[in-house]
């Protein structure tokens, strides 16, 4: 929290100034001096069942909950507005005011009202913030999405270099990098922080901008790297930091201001953290924003999960197997022998067809160890965490036999990844044994509710218990000993939270009580009178000993159990990761069984070759709606061709095969199997995609602006390790320039990038560039003519487009039948391509729309490139246009004839 250390005393201090007007109350003094620690988080401030907001907080919390905003009290001669929520709903409004952008700092009563009141008259509650929740430390399940990591990141900068870290506070994983600035954003992209921690002077600087609605900005002293090393030294309680490796001086900035956070927001509970581990340079496939969101990695351009590549690749069992998928496609690999060690596992699976599913069964609603395991260390978890990790462990056990002792069908020895994770299950007999009698059969949410320890397990809790329920059926024996006794049959003992156990009658029985003697009047009811007896009251007070007896020892197991885990959290953190691990292999292996994957082979090569590949997305769907079937296509990328140029029709699905490569890439690289024939590629370092369009007028800019913004990124960045998708660049502007665009952006990526490319184009001016471009190689989307109609048979084929079939798409589109006329003619026009400049052609020749001609006039001879020649200013040309002319010239020479009008 900003300004969380320095002690404000606004509130002490109004009060001291403050001669005149009706004195602060102690408690709205307590609640101004809390607040005032706490001035960028909305202070929920425990008051009974309910936690309350006050002044501004209630203001605006009520305005974001939609909730009744009311009144309590006075101060400084205005009503306090106040609201509220209840306890037991809260995580309901909590998760709205953290969505809303908020931070709420959680307030407890830290005392019994009863031992405030005996401190005297007017002592209020004690009462403490036990935590502030913000976006990025949430625990909850319930706040949570299960399948996806919540990071927690922040950034630093010393001496020009950038530091990253970023943790999940819910599972314990910590990371960081020393990207440099240019990678920062893809970076920040593949980590996509629900919270980003940066110094106030950066928090708005180039490469944190893209994530300022996430931002909290800090002081910079939050970031100094040696306090930030101290603070590391003392969380993992080691003497020096080489243990984790080298890390530099932004890096550790950047982590330690992590580690502080946590302590600030979780109020000094220590989260259980792994070591931090070091994302190397490199390592991971870079892809930036744009291209993460363009090609739906792990949510669909809606924003939703559903229609992303990891909604149709997921077939994992366990919410922690999904998150770690969702990772390894947010970062694939680019060493091809980690990447082999990944395919190792998904193999073996894919082979033993008995083993996937007896792995896959038994992950089978294998419940959240890693966020139970996180919650119990942090203080807040609850017994149905510990069931979660008696029964994730327990799986953990059967699987580690079924590992080990050799799966049923198996046709090879476990590879060594495998073997590994068979061994990191580990051995937690003990602990879910212990688990498995301390638990009881139902469980409720929170250990203050009691109830969750097994009968049999503690002789005293047993014991507390039957004393309890002797006495409770005590009190029904009295009830009937009562009613014969007062002659009254509706005579009732009932129980509320105010007084307890009370003997009720009906109105008019009420006097016929009073007289038998030994009945105390407590409270009369509309239609109800309601008495105490002495017997009453002492049996009352023996359930409520019990009780309390009871509560007490169940708190104290609670916490002895939970502690157990908690010294074994490191081994149990190692056992969800395997877990994890495990099944996201078995889980490839049922996707590539289910749809026929095939396992790639990633090495350090240039080339890139695809057999038969298809497009995950757009073939499941069509399997799934009835469409019609996903037709698949080669690519490859190798010498005399490293560049594809593909041109072809709107919606012959050029797009769909450009993305489809840049998907098996990364598929291949997170580790999976691909959906093509067969698959090898030469590592690819980035990705970078420019496909189609969509304007950012949020951000001010227009569809051709973000094109050219993209564009720039990949002809600035791009390498010949790279895998560069681009889908009709220059589509923005008028045909002229856009053209010219997109003829100098394969130049560069040819002759400066050198990288491997898809390009596809509606420019078919273009394909004249591979007559000059040895790497470039033309390609088309295969179109049959039939009965005048065009056919798309979704086959890339070498060569050419020969038109562009605009009108027809805009047929199937449903143009109204003389517009379709009008623009065929208008198309004929302009590529008779005589008559001056296209503009003054149609103005010229063409008679309006409203006066259809009779019959389309038959185009003369003369051919384009003279129209061309005639077109050019020679005196007013400068060197580089008249180069460029020459370069169209000869495209019109290599480009086929216009076809014949008819
Ligand atoms: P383009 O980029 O050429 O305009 P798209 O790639 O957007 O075309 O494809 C248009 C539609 O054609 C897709 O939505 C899909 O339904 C279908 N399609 C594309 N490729 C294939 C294919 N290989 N097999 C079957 N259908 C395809």
């Amino acid at each position: 929290m900003p300004g969380e250390t320095e002690p404000p005393p606004r509130a002490g201090r109004r009060r001291a100034g403050r001669g005149a007007g009706p004195p602060v109350t102690p408690m709205i003094a307590q609640y101004l001096d809390i607040k005032s620690r706490h001035p960028g988080a909305l202070l929920f401030y425990r008051m009974g069942d309910f936690y309350e907001m006050f002044f501004d907080d209630a203001v605006r919390a009520a305005a974001a909950l939609d909730i009744a905003l009311t009144k309590r009290g006075r101060h400084e001669g205005a009503d306090i507005p106040m609201c509220g929520v209840p306890v037991h709903s809260h995580e309901t409004y909590l998760e709205r005011l953290i969505r809303a952008g908020f931070k709420v700092a959680i307030c407890e009563q830290t005392e019994d009202p009863a031992q405030a009141r005996a401190r005297g008259g007017k002592s209020v509650v004690a009462r403490e913030v036990a935590r502030i929740v913000t976006p990025g430390t949430i625990v909850e399940e319930g706040l949570l999405e299960a399948r996806a990591h919540n990071h927690l990141a922040a950034a630093a900068r010393v001496n020009g270099a950038w530091g990253l870290a970023w943790l999940d506070l819910s599972t314990g994983g910590f990371s960081v990098a020393a990207p440099e600035e240019e990678a920062l954003p893809a970076l920040l992209a593949q980590v996509a922080p629900g919270e980003l921690l940066a110094p106030e002077a950066l928090a708005q600087a180039p490469p944190l901008a893209e994530w300022a609605g996430a931002a909290t900005p800090l002081p910079a002293a939050r970031f100094d790297s040696a306090a930030a090393a101290r603070r590391l030294r003392e969380h993992y309680g080691i003497a020096s930091l080489d243990a984790f490796g080298a890390f530099g001086r932004a890096e550790i900035a950047a982590a330690g201001a992590l580690v502080d956070y946590v302590h600030l927001t979780q109020k000094g509970r220590r989260a259980r953290l792994s070591p931090p581990r070091r994302q190397a340079e490199g390592a991971a496939m870079a892809m930036d924003a744009a291209t993460r969101r363009n090609l739906e990695l792990t949510r669909a351009l809606d924003g939703g999960r559903r229609g992303s590549l990891l909604d149709v690749v997921d077939r994992t069992r366990t919410s922690g197997g999904g998150r770690l998928l969702a990772s390894r496609l947010a970062a694939p690999l680019t060493d091809p022998g980690a990447i082999a060690a990944r395919l190792d596992m998904v193999a073996f699976f894919a082979e033993a067809g008995a083993a996937r599913e007896a792995v896959a069964e038994a992950l089978a609603g294998c419940p959240d160890i890693d966020r139970a395991l996180g919650r119990l260390c942090l203080g807040r978890g609850g017994p149905r965490d510990l069931a979660a990790l008696r029964d994730a462990l327990a799986r953990g056990g059967a699987l580690r036999r079924l590992l080990e002792g050799g799966a049923p069908g198996e046709l090879a020895p476990p590879p060594a990844g495998l073997a590994r994770a068979a061994a990191r299950l580990g051995v937690h007999g003990a602990l879910v044994d212990r688990l498995e009698r301390a638990l009881a059969p139902e469980l409720p949410l929170l250990a203050r509710d009691g109830g969750f320890i097994a009968e049999g397990y503690l002789a005293a809790l047993d014991e507390q218990r039957a004393l309890r329920d002797e006495s409770r059926r005590l009190v029904g024996g009295l009830q009937a000993e009562y009613a014969a006794r007062s002659g009254v049959p509706g005579l009732k003992i009932k129980h509320n939270n105010v007084l307890g156990y009370f003997i009720e009658v009906g109105a008019a029985h009420g006097d016929r009580l009073l007289a038998g003697g030994d009945f105390i009047h407590r409270q009369t009811m509309a239609g109800a009178v309601r008495f105490s007896t002495v017997k009453l009251a002492e049996l009352a007070d023996r359930i409520a000993r019990a009780g309390d007896r009871a509560a007490a020892l169940e708190l104290e197991l609670f916490d002895d159990l939970a502690g157990e885990a908690a010294a074994r959290a490191d081994d149990i953190a190692a056992a969800a990761a395997a877990l994890a691990e495990i099944d996201v292999a078995a889980a490839g292996a049922v996707l590539a069984a289910e749809r026929g994957y095939c396992r790639p082979r990633v090495d350090d090569g240039p080339d890139f070759v695809v057999e038969g590949g298809r497009h995950p997305v757009v073939e499941a769907l069509a399997a799934g709606g009835g469409g019609a079937e996903f037709v698949a296509n080669d690519c490859r990328l190798a010498a005399g061709g490293r560049l594809w140029l593909l041109t072809g029709p709107n919606m012959a699905g050029k797009s769909t095969f450009l993305r489809q490569n840049a998907l098996i890439a990364i598929l291949a690289q997170a580790g999976c199997y691909v959906p093509a024939r067969a698959c090898a590629i030469g590592a690819v370092d980035r990705v970078f995609s420019r496909v189609g369009a969509a304007d950012d007028l949020a951000r001010g800019r227009s569809t051709f602006m973000v094109e050219m913004v993209e564009t720039a990124a990949i002809l600035n960045q791009a390498g010949p390790r790279s895998l560069v998708i681009l889908d009709e660049i220059g589509r923005g502007t008028a045909t002229w320039d856009g053209l010219s665009i997109a003829w100098a952006a394969i130049e560069h990526l040819h002759a400066a990038n050198r990288c491997r490319a898809l390009f596809a184009t509606h420019y078919r001016e273009l394909t004249a560039l591979a007559a000059r471009l040895d790497d470039l190689a033309c390609h088309t989307m295969r179109v049959r003519e039939w009965q005048g109609e065009a056919v798309f048979l979704y086959e890339v084929a070498p060569g050419a487009a020969d038109r562009s079939y605009g009108v027809h798409v805009a047929r199937l589109a449903g143009l109204p039948e003389s517009a379709l006329a009008r623009a065929e003619e208008v198309l004929r026009t302009l590529e008779s391509g005589e008559g001056g400049s296209p503009a003054a052609r149609l103005a010229h020749d063409l008679p309006l729309f409203s006066a259809p001609p009779a019959a389309p006039s038959a185009p003369a001879a003369e051919p384009p490139a003279l129209a061309l020649l005639r077109e050019a200013d020679a005196d007013a040309l400068a060197p580089r246009e008249a180069l460029e002319l020459i370069y169209r010239l000869k495209a019109l020479l290599d480009s086929p004839a216009p076809p014949e009008a008819p």
